[in-house]
Order: C-alpha cells, then structure tokens, then sequence
C-alpha cells in the first residue's frame, strides 16, 4: 500500500484488502511497517507505529513524537498517538490495535482508560515481542488473524475501575464538561482571530478527560498558513501517563499539519481552570518556547 495518512476510511480499507485478497485486519501489518516513516525521532532514531480500527470501521494511525530539548518524559508515544487520534475525530471504539514494537508499560496502562480495555485485541508485529512472555503462554488467546487480549499482556491490571465509579465516561465515550470562560467579556472584545482560537481552547477543554483531578484544559494552535489545531488533556489513573493538552493538539499538527515542522506554529491558547490543583499553565509555556519558539502563547481561565 501507499504510505499511510492518519486516518483511512472504511471504504478505502476495504478495496485494499480486496485487491490484495487478504481481510481488513490482515492489512494491519502491511500498514504498520510504512506508518512508522511519518515518526519523528530524532533522539531514539527508533520509529514506532500504531494502527488501531474503530468501531466505526475506520483505520488510525499513530507514531511516536520527541522533542529535542526537553526531558525525555514529554515524548508521545505512538499508542498515545493513536489514542489522541481516535479522540480527536470522537471514535468512541477500539476494538482492535497493531502496533511495531512491544507497547511499554507506559502504553499498557495508557490503553486502560479506554471502555472494556482487556478485550482490545493486539498484534505486536515485531516477530521477537512475544520471546519469552506470558503472552506466549497465553498462545490459546490467540484469534485467526495473530491478534491477542490485552489482558494477556497486562494481567492484574490497575484502572478507572479501582477509582472511578462505573457510570462515568471513560476516556473515549462523550461527554462534556460544561465549562465556560471566566471573563467571556475578554472574547467578543478580543481581535477575532484571536477570540475563535479562545472558543476552539474552550471546546477542546470541554472534551477533556479528567475524572481523577477534576482540571480539564484544551489547547488551540495556529499555523503560519492560519489553519488551527485542538488537543485536550487525558488523564490515566495511574497519573504518570497522562497526555497534555499541548501534546494533544501537536498530534493533531502532525496529523493534519502537512508535515511542516513545529516551527510553523505562530499561536497558542490554553484554556483551563484558575487554582486548579492540576495546573498545565507553566509546562505547557516551557514546552512550547522550545518546540515552537515563533508561538505567542496565551491561557485563559474557565
Ligand atoms: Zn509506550
């Protein structure tokens, strides 16, 4: 196949697989191995793709992203990638996921916040990830198409349900956070531009999913060329991780950006609540001045 684009649809996946006589999900490691091209690694030089299919039928795809300058623990990973993507286009579904490398605990646990997480099937299709597991003496899990349970590769697993009542809206369902500006004053007089970037800022941070700290954010970007970009902030249950809003929306940059570079970004808004005891003010700031040193950066408070 042609090297990917981040998401593929239905119908596009299917005349693939018809020409190549093969079911959707036997696309999976075809499609792994091109993806992880559109990865930016310039620390690791180790390039990672996710594919994941929805329950609307469509393929996402996700890579991982570093940032050179900045500790290590800002990197994206391509699970996250994935995850990010299916949010940012409202998949409310992941039924299955293939990814190039063994995922890390990091992504194991990332995965958790997603609605029945033990019953997403995965196929890792680096041949040595399974040497030696506990998934390979789980080899009876295994479907037709080399797919297992991620309960085989996170058994005992720690998630929303630990802390979460059952009711709530885990990380992929809808649900809205009902969040207003502060001063929504600031918006009508601000320069218009400036004011759909605040209200994309707010409609992101209503998308956000925090149920442990209660402090949702959402950020907006904005290209050289004009064209705005949304991420929101998600929380894991086992906080460590989370994904920041700026880390959202740069995913949707490298998405839907063209492949420019971080540098095309001119402006950011971040949107989140005054004293919040989760604050992304101060990281987001940091994070942007090294990655995008053009971006005029502003918060407003919800
Ligand atoms: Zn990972």
């Amino acid at each position: 196949m042609d090297q990917p684009s981040f998401v593929i649809h239905p119908g596009e996946a299917e005349s693939a697989a018809k020409r190549l006589g093969v079911s959707v999900l036997h696309l999976f490691p075809l499609l792994v191995n091109p993806a992880k091209s559109l990865a930016r690694h310039p620390i690791s030089n180790f390039p990672v793709a996710a594919v994941g299919l929805g329950s609307s039928g469509r393929i996402f795809v996700g890579v991982n992203i570093e940032f050179p300058g900045l500790p290590l623990h800002h990197t994206i990973h391509a699970e996250q990638f994935l995850v990010t993507n299916l949010t940012l286009n409202s998949e409310p579904i992941l039924r299955y996921i293939s990814v190039s490398a063994a995922p890390c605990g990091h992504c194991r646990q990332f995965l958790q916040e997603i609605r029945d997480a033990p019953e997403i099937r995965i196929l890792i299709t680096d041949p040595n990830a399974f040497r030696d597991t506990a998934a390979e003496e789980n080899d009876g899990d295994r479907d037709e198409n080399g797919f297992v349970r991620i309960e085989s590769i996170l058994p005992h697993r720690f998630g929303p349900h630990d802390l979460l009542h059952k009711d709530i809206p885990l990380l992929l369902e809808p649900h809205d956070n009902n969040l207003t500006l502060s001063n929504p004053g600031e918006m009508r007089n601000g320069h218009i531009d400036s004011s759909d970037m605040k209200r994309t800022a707010l409609s992101a941070a209503n998308r956000s999913y925090s149920p442990y700290s209660q402090c949702p954010s959402g950020v907006a970007m904005v290209d050289c060329e004009g064209k705005v970009y949304r991420g929101w902030y998600m929380e894991s249950a086992a906080y460590n991780p989370s994904m920041g809003p700026v880390q959202a929306a740069l995913v949707d940059f490298v998405a839907n950006g063209g492949g420019g570079g971080f540098e095309r970004i001119v402006g950011a808004v971040l949107v989140e609540k005054k004293d919040a005891v989760v604050r992304q003010e101060h990281t987001a700031r940091m994070l942007l001045q090294v990655v995008a040193p053009n971006c005029n950066f502003k918060v407003f408070h919800c």
